[in-house]
Parts: structure tokens; sequence; C-alpha cells
């Protein structure tokens, strides 16, 4: 009898514990856009989802140790920018002049801290800048040549030549824009711009981030700048929700899509899904934009909703259950 008792007060005891263990979670994107199956090789798909796996590894590694969100998710998005297969750091698509624009930020919700850097064209990996401007400057969102300038003042940034972002696919990308944009089509097409990255992670304090990172568009001019450097519109994170945005970028800012996703669950009380379907399925196409989101709140919940025929997505569920998907009936 004493020994069942033992025996029932260490199960209870170990549940307890299991209930205890502070839940983290991660959740991945590497854009949303047109993915058709016919169109991606398997080499290219298993490409995708081994550098999704890694990214997924590198941030998950930060928070079973009791590190940061915030470093979860610069770890991740550092993985994704150095593969070539996305639309930031190597792999960026190429502006009108055959060069590349880099856009990045990153925010932590629970201290409402956010850094930014926009059409930056030296730097191997922008989501350190854009968390050094955030954490050794006063200011949120940094420019141009001043962004470069302020890069030049940090030893600890590593800076490249520009034609290193170059691939062979996004000049071929960049070649059959301009083609097409001689014939009179628009120089945004719909659906034809994926591969940002972005992540949000939880980590063991219950504390949430949010990075995203970008290329912007193919044949883009004017330094044009889209929403993942946009606090609010691409990246938002605060003490509930945190949410990274893929898609065409202009509806993103029109819409603070971001934001709007985590408003909804701390003014309305919305279920995170409900919040993030809503914004993404509903919002965003009224208004004639496209793409999708990812967004994770503090009890875990992940909502990876996207309007377009595919997204890269990968994410660790609080259970430890985790997953790569790319097109719409991925399991
Ligand atoms: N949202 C990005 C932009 O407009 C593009 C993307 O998500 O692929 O710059």
């Amino acid at each position: 009898m004493r020994h069942l008792s033992a025996l029932l007060l260490a199960l209870a005891t170990m549940t307890v514990h299991a209930e205890d263990k502070p839940k983290t979670a991660l959740v991945l994107h590497g854009g949303a856009g047109v993915i058709e199956r016919s169109a991606l090789s398997a080499e290219d798909e298993r490409q995708v989802r081994d550098a999704l796996n890694r990214a997924l590894d590198a941030g998950n590694a930060v928070l079973a140790k009791g590190g940061s969100s915030l470093d979860a998710v610069e770890a991740a998005i550092v993985v994704l920018e150095e593969s070539p297969q996305f639309n930031a750091g190597k792999g960026a698509v190429f502006n009108a002049q055959g060069g590349h624009e880099l856009d990045a930020s990153i925010m932590e919700g629970h201290t409402r801290r956010a850094g930014a850097v926009a059409g930056i064209t030296t730097v191997r990996n922008p989501i350190k800048l854009a968390r050094t401007v955030m954490e050794h400057s006063e200011h949120v969102m940094l420019a141009g040549q001043g962004a470069e300038k302020f890069a030049d003042s940090r030893p600890e940034i590593e800076r490249v030549a520009n034609s290193w972002f170059d691939t062979e696919r996004r000049r071929k990308q960049l070649e059959a824009a301009q083609a097409k944009e001689k014939s009179g089509a628009a120089i945004v097409e719909k659906g034809k711009y994926f591969g940002t990255v972005g992540a949000v992670a939880l980590d063991a304090q219950g504390h949430i981030a949010a990075a995203t990172s970008t290329g912007g568009m193919t044949n883009k001019r004017w330094g044009r700048v889209g929403d993942s450097p946009v606090i609010g519109a691409g990246t938002w994170a605060d003490e509930r929700c945190g949410v990274s945005g893929t898609g065409w970028g202009e509806f993103y800012i029109r819409n603070a899509v971001a934001h709007d996703i985590c408003a909804r669950v701390a003014y309305r009380g919305d279920a995170l899904a409900t919040a993030a379907e809503d914004v993404v399925n509903k919002v965003v196409p009224a208004h004639g934009g496209d793409g999708g989101a990812i967004a994770l709140d503090r009890e875990g919940n992940i909502a990876m909703p996207f309007n377009t025929t595919g997204m890269y997505r990968a994410w660790i569920r609080p259970d430890g259950s985790r997953g790569t998907a790319i097109f719409r009936d991925d399991k």
C-alpha cells in the first residue's frame, strides 16, 4: 500500500512537472505566392525543406536552452538569409538597375522595442543590422546610405559586395520581368514575389518576438520599400501575439496587416487563428492584395494563413511536434 501511494505521488509530481514545463514555439515562413507543384522540381523542394528545417533547428536550439525569442528569431532568419532559395540575403531579387536593396525588421513584444533597415546594399545579414539599430541606436528605422553609414560604425556587422547576393535564378526573373514590362505588363505581377522570410517565436519566459527579411520585389525602382521593414505592416509583436507577413507589400502597409492581426487578439479577444484568417483571407483580398502571414500567441498557438497557391512554412509547437509545408494541401 505504501509503495502504491509513493508511486501515485511520483506520477502526480511528474504530471505537474510536465504541465509546468514552460511552453516554447517557433513558426517560420519563406514567402507566399504562386508555388505550383509542377514548377517546383523535387531537388528544389528538398532544398527548401532542408533550409526551413535548419532554420527551425537554429531557432529551437536557442529556445530549448532557455534563450530569448529575440535571439531565436534572429538565429532562424540568418539561416534563411544565407540560403539562396529565399528572397532575403543571398538569393534576394534584383531591382530594376540589376542590383539588390534589402529590407528587414525585428520586434520584441513585451518591451515593444523594434529595429528596421530599408534599402541596404552591402550588409550580409540585414536582420543583424535591424537588431543593431534596435539595440545600439536611438532610432527604429534607418534607410539607404544612412543605414550603410551606421553599419560602418558597427564592426560586428559583416559587409559584402552587392553582387554577393546575385543568383542566376533571380537574374532570369529580372530579365523575364523586364521583357514583360517592355510589352506593357504591370511592374508588379500578382503572386509573383514569394521568397521573403519571417520568424515568430515564444520563449520559456512567455515573451514573443517577430522578424522579417526580404529583397522586396523583382524590378523594383525609385527606392521602393515594401511592408517587411515597416513595423505594424510586415512585422509586429506585443505581449500576446506576434506576426510576420509576406505578399504584396503595398497592401500589407495600407492595411497594417501584422498589427491588425494582433489588435484583433488584444482588443476584441479574437482567437489567433480567427484574427489571422480574417485579415489575410478577407481584408487583404478585399482591397486587391494577396499573400500570407505567420502568427503565434502566448499559449503557443500557431496560425499560417495564405490566399496564394502556396506558402513556404515551418513550425515547432509547444508539444515538440514539428513540420514543413509548401502547398495548400500539405499536411
Ligand atoms: N512583402 C514583400 C514586399 O512587398 C515581398 C514578399 O513578401 O515576398 O517587399
